[in-house]
């Protein structure tokens, strides 16, 4: 686990249907994360996000909210 949130890692997909759950784009991992406040051990951090004060809003990118 990381103590790192999903939002800030480069695989971050968005929201999964409201959250809290959230889509992940790397291979290796579920394709929603049931815990996205924590990330998990493949948690690669994005450039610039130390930049953004928290979360991203809600409703994730309709390409992965169809
Ligand atoms: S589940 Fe892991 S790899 Fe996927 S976005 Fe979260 S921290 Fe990144």
């Amino acid at each position: 686990m990381s103590a790192a949130p999903c939002w800030h890692c480069i695989s971050w997909g968005g929201w999964a249907w409201g959250g809290p759950h959230s889509f992940c784009r790397d291979p290796r991992c579920p394709k929603v994360q049931a815990s996205p406040a924590t990330g998990c051990c493949s948690f690669e951090r994005a450039p610039g996000v130390d930049d953004e004060a928290g979360p991203p809003p809600y409703p994730p990118p309709a390409e992965l909210n169809p």
